[in-house]
């Protein structure tokens, strides 16, 4: 058994840069057309470059999504962008539609090609099917249970790649239209405005204007919502069904959620590698994964069949920690110089956080402007100098507990 590859989301350069440094052996973005993620794209074929520069420099791999459906008209400009982007040395690209897949065929026949979540692949005879294709890997549907992913490896020569964080869809794979026929945003398209999670009430028919609140609890019901994923305590099984490739969703998601899974998967993952008899869960990993944003964890589909897997809950989002700066240098004299995210103040408890599991608390003893101008105060985007603990490198990032960052603004 091989450590499989942790995968983790790259929406902008920011991110790509902290998913490297914290531990991802490969990324996956997308470009501003035929992504589904339309908000996430990259700007430009420059910006691409760079990023695929910038991948090779940390010796990781880099995945361009193209997994759009391509609608009539739409081959012309897909045609020409797959020429353009012929030279870039992009590890793989990541398709969905049969039709994007032929076009690579034609016009990059060499260049790897991995089939996405869309595709929806449930089982063996699909498997081989995308196999005889000339697919390298396939990312299996997420209705699929540890025993499904297992076979599906064991019985077909491809690489298999699983999601194991972040949020799931309760329509089937994503297949949905409810965000198109409330919003006029097609999930298809890549620009869901997630109203699955939205709050909703009853209406009967002879009422009108009386609405009834679909609640079980103090918080209510969210009847279309689904827990996020979370698999980091069922890694061993995973390694053990053959997967390959491990992805973390998230590409829309924040620079700090990006460093904060990563790095507890990284970690996880290591720990696997040194010594795979003895691994057990660190509560520290759980109470990471608790820092960033999300809404009740579960296994998804991994453990049971339909309708075990995605059970709706609670929809407000909670997280335990408020991501507060970013560290830009290894510091010096005057402190390090840090740009911050959210509010805080001098004399807050914070914490940095960097990869490998480096972390640390301290309170805010200094802070000052560009002119060295005492601070007390820094607000989002401001580029300050604080005093922080010996040892703060450039990419760590200052976060701070969730009470006292509501003291703190
Ligand atoms: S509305 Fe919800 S279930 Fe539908 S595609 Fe968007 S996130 Fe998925």
């Amino acid at each position: 058994m091989t450590v499989p590859e942790l995968l983790a989301p790259a929406g902008n350069p920011e991110k790509l840069e902290t998913a490297l440094a914290y531990g991802a052996d490969a990324v996956y973005l997308g470009l501003g057309r035929f992504s589904l993620r339309a908000g996430s794209g990259w700007a430009s074929l420059a910006g691409l470059a760079q990023a695929c520069d910038l991948a090779g420099r940390y010796g990781k791999r880099l995945y361009l999504t193209l997994n759009a459906f391509l609608r009539p008209g739409e081959e012309r400009e897909f045609s020409r962008l797959l020429t353009q982007l012929r030279p870039l040395p992009v590890d793989a690209y990541i398709v969905a539609d049969p039709g994007a897949l032929r076009l690579v065929r034609e016009i990059d026949p060499d260049r790897p090609l991995h089939l996405s979540t869309q595709a929806n692949v449930t089982g063996v005879a699909a498997a081989q099917f995308w196999q005889e294709q000339g697919v390298k890997r396939l990312n299996l549907a997420r209705e699929l249970t540890l025993e499904e992913i297992g076979a599906i490896r064991a019985r077909v020569p491809v690489e298999v790649e699983v999601f194991v964080h972040g949020a799931l869809c309760v329509a089937y794979s994503g297949r949905c239209l409810l965000s198109a026929a409330m919003t006029g945003r097609s999930a298809n398209r890549g620009e869901c405005a997630h109203p699955c999670r939205w709050r909703y009430a009853v209406q009967e028919e002879t009422r009108p204007g009386e609405f009834f609140g679909i609640e079980e609890d103090a918080r209510g019901t969210y009847l279309f919502n689904s827990r996020d994923l979370c698999l980091v305590e069922h890694l061993p099984r995973l390694i053990e069904a053959g997967v390959d490739s491990l992805k973390i969703e998230g590409r829309m998601k924040s620079r700090y959620y990006v460093a904060a899974v990563t790095r507890v998967y990284r970690a996880a993952l290591d720990a696997w590698r040194a010594d795979p008899a003895g691994w057990r869960v660190d509560p520290l990993w759980l109470r990471e994964l608790a820092t960033v944003s999300h809404r009740p964890y579960g296994s998804g589909f991994l453990f049971g069949g339909e309708g075990a897997g995605v059970q709706p809950s609670d929809s407000r989002y909670r997280q335990s920690h408020l991501f507060v700066g970013a560290v830009l240098d290894d510091g010096g004299p005057d402190g390090h110089l840090v740009e911050g995210r959210n509010r805080f103040a001098v004399g807050d408890e914070l914490e940095v956080i960097g990869p490998a599991m480096r972390q640390g608390v301290f309170h805010l003893a200094a802070a000052s402007n560009g002119e060295g101008a005492p601070l007390t105060v820094i607000q989002p985007n401001a580029r300050v100098r604080l005093k922080l603990p010996a040892g703060t490198r450039a990419g760590d990032l200052l976060r701070k507990p969730r009470a006292a960052a509501a003291d703190g603004g």
